[in-house]
């Protein structure tokens, strides 16, 4: 066996230590107080797979397993002795699980339901660190497995197999794809199902529901990602947008005792959710996926007992009189005594006739891994000269042909990093054509073709281009405030000190005291991150200033 074999042996041996440990004698018995003991027979079904109430098993006797249940087979997924747990992040999130829980012995468990497990690992710091890590892993390793209840069917030529994937990916969701294209054994599915190559994206949700290029409130809703809200209840803290301003919001509010709800549109994680690699923030010094610091944040704010609702977008603002009350898509409302606004900002698209129609077909807004794979070995575009054009150029030339990095303006913008604008310089991949633009973009069912103009000669020039990258700066998330709030003449939202006296005099500012650092024009509702006026644009600002808000949240609730 050579040296690297037995040193893989010894991380899976420790992985595997950690994913399902023994616990103590002495740890069971500080479990057993938040807790039912009671007897199991063999053949028990503790839980079924679906089922709403998430629990958690601790075996004291006898053994327990999960089984994945499936059309064709059932599957052991794991299997627990005395002194382990069940359990993996639907836990905390209450979301369904995905398999059946069963005693194969009869025996003895601890049960323990969601709420006293929120409270066991927000107390007991060694206990939280042991479940908290083992839910972490299993579930990890059951998205790498598959082993999930949704089964996608789709194609790499279809924009909205892009999005469902990307969705189901940043919610953390495990699932099994079926390409259309590649997989020959798809059209048995497609007639058990019946339904059609022409539906794509297909979700087969619980092998139940039949979903035809579901929306992603569809998905959530079919998987029970959200629970019902309480309209008549009003929350201390309602954040809106689970960005990493709004997941910090999210964080540090619910762990400091206040009772917080949030409203994200799309998936965890906002604009930072799509960056390949953030390599800036402070702790990760190998950097660290952006899908991957949205996943924990997500994690760590519901381990807290915040409630997050995915796919519920705030629609507008009801702010005439206390307690405020945003509503949802869906017409409903939630009341709120402060309100913290994440909401970011979104990108510009190019300015064609049809960029829309190649979204997720060649055209995109991130570069992560799952964009890099499809278009590797390739030429790409990249467009763009600020900081997230920078990062995508530098990710994609590790796999492209050709990074053709086009700029409007005379070069990068001075607003980038300078080891970015190092990087690009030394990358004998990225060509950088300043003064350069798209004027048009062609093909059937996906990008094919791209032409550019150089703007100083007029020359346009036409290319067999399959995938263009836009990062061309944004524009904020805040038409639903609806004249709430003052804003800046570019829609980002005033702050603080940035709030002038004819913008508090316009507003009706009716308090004695100034507004706080990072308070709105009106009173109890703040804006955090890069929905804000001058704001940072960066992951830690966004972060810093959403636990900074908590802060004066606490002050206004004082009030
Ligand atoms: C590709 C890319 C790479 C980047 N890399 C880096 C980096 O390496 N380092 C760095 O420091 N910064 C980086 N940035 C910038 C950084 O990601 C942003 O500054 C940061 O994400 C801003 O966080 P936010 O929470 O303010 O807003 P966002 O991340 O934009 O999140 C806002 C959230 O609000 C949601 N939302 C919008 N409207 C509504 C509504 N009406 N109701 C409910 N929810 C709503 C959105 O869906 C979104 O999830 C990168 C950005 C991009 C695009």
């Amino acid at each position: 066996m050579t040296d690297k074999t037995s040193a893989d042996q010894l991380d899976k041996q420790s992985r595997d230590l950690e994913m399902f440990p023994t616990l103590t004698a002495a740890q069971i018995s500080r479990i057993a107080v938040h807790g039912q003991t009671r007897h199991v027979e063999q053949g028990e079904v503790l839980v079924e797979a679906g089922e709403e109430t998430a629990r958690l098993f601790v075996v004291t006797a006898g053994q327990i397993e999960i089984v994945h249940p499936s059309e064709l087979k059932e599957e052991t997924v794991a299997v627990f002795r005395p002194g382990m747990f069940t359990g993996e992040v639907t836990m905390l999130s209450g979301r369904r699980g995905f398999a059946q829980i069963r005693a194969t012995q009869s025996g003895e468990v601890i049960e323990v339901d969601r709420g006293q497990l929120l409270s066991l690992v927000q107390t007991d710091s060694e206990l939280g660190d042991i479940l908290m890590r083992a839910f972490i892993l299993r579930r990890v390793e059951l998205i790498a497995r598959e082993f999930g209840d949704v089964v996608l069917v789709g194609s790499v030529h279809c924009a909205g197999t892009l999005r469902v994937k990307e969705f189901l990916t940043r919610n953390g969701h495990p699932y099994s794809y079926i390409d259309l294209d590649r997989d020959d054994s798809v059209q048995e599915l497609l007639d058990h199902f019946h339904v059609s190559a022409a539906d794509v994206p297909i979700l087969i949700c619980r092998g139940k529901v039949v979903l035809r290029d579901p929306s992603n409130e569809e998905i959530a809703d079919c998987l029970g990602f959200n629970d019902a809200i309480d309209q008549t209840h009003v929350r201390d803290a309602v954040i809106v947008g689970a960005g990493p301003s709004g997941l910090a919001a999210a964080v540090y509010g619910a762990s400091e005792g206040l009772d917080v709800l949030v409203l994200e549109s799309n998936a965890p994680g906002g604009q930072a959710g799509s960056s390949s690699k953030i390599e800036n923030y402070l702790g990760f010094p190998l950097g660290i996926s952006g899908q991957e610091l949205a996943s924990r944040a997500y994690t760590q704010a519901q381990k807290f007992g915040a409630q997050l609702m995915i796919a519920k977008g705030a629609k507008q603002l009801a702010c005439e009189r206390k307690p405020y009350a945003i509503a949802l898509d869906d017409g409903v409302r939630v009341p709120a005594r402060t309100i913290i606004i994440a909401t970011g900002a979104e990108y510009r698209k190019l300015s064609l006739e049809n960029p829309s129609r190649f979204e997720g077909a060649g055209v995109y807004y991130g570069a992560t891994l799952m964009e890099a794979q499809l278009c590797g070995g390739e030429d790409v575009i990249v467009v763009g000269g600020g900081n997230a054009a920078g990062q995508a150029a530098v990710f994609l030339a590790q796999t492209a042909k050709r990074v053709h990095m086009l700029v409007r303006s005379e070069g990068l913008a001075s607003s980038m990093s300078r080891y970015l604008i190092r990087r690009i310089e030394d990358s004998p991949r990225i060509d950088l054509r300043s003064k350069t633009e798209i004027v048009a973009l062609e093909g059937s069912n996906h990008l094919e073709r791209v032409s550019w103009r150089d703007n100083v000669s007029g020359k346009i020039e036409n290319y067999d281009i399959r995938h263009v990258f836009v990062m061309a700066g944004a524009i904020p998330n805040t038409h639903w405030l609806d004249g709430c709030i003052a804003l800046d003449a570019n829609g980002f939202i005033k702050t603080g000190p940035d709030l002038s006296s004819e913008d508090l005099a316009a507003a009706h500012w009716p308090l004695a005291r100034a507004p706080h650092l990072l308070e709105t024009s009106l009173p109890g509702v703040f804006a955090v991150g890069d929905v804000r006026e001058d704001s940072l644009k960066r992951v830690a600002s966004a972060v810093g200033e959403g636990s900074i808000a908590v802060a004066y949240v606490h002050q206004v609730l004082h009030e």
